[in-house]
């Protein structure tokens, strides 16, 4: 169940930052109104952000620092709220819900569009043959590149 479109409407964006707060106060952490701000930011972005690019976007008030902005986005992934493309090294909020542990991306080279795969079963199998292998894995990051449908199209 992948969301087919990057853009979510002002309903889509509300339920999205409820989901958010009910998974911070299920870990025992709180959606402060930065970290809340940060993730709405992101939701917002048409494809991957990077953090240098939200700063501008963050209300001008003095608390905006960019250290502030890098600790709201290393809180927002370690809830699986957002994601860190490090091909790219930029963020995006996660569109499957949270998924802390494990996640695919498809990423365009040619457009930059990034895709949230939901390859469940791939990840499964990824790591039943690594516990065979003797490893406990606990997150998987997985991107992969290539052309998206519509740049081949255009191709
Ligand atoms: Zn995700
Ligand atoms: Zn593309």
């Amino acid at each position: 169940m992948v969301c087919m479109s990057p853009h979510h409407g002002a309903h889509d964006r509300t339920a999205h930052i409820v989901e958010a707060e009910r998974i911070c106060a299920a870990a025992g952490e709180t959606l402060t109104p930065l970290r809340q701000r940060v993730l709405e930011l992101l939701i917002d972005q048409p494809g991957p952000a990077k953090a240098y690019d939200l700063l501008p976007l963050i209300d001008a008030d003095k608390q905006s620092k960019p250290p502030t902005v890098y600790r709201a986005l290393d809180f927002l992934v370690r809830m699986g709220l957002a994601h860190r493309i490090e091909s790219l090294n930029a963020f995006v909020a996660c569109d499957i819900g949270a998924c802390a542990r494990s996640t695919i991306f498809l990423i365009c080279e040619k457009c930059g569009a990034a895709e949230e795969f939901d390859a469940g079963h791939a990840l499964v199998d990824l790591s039943e043959a690594a516990s065979r292998d003797g490893f406990s894995i606990r997150r998987t990051m997985i991107e992969a590149s290539g052309l998206c449908a519509a740049c081949q199209r255009a191709a």
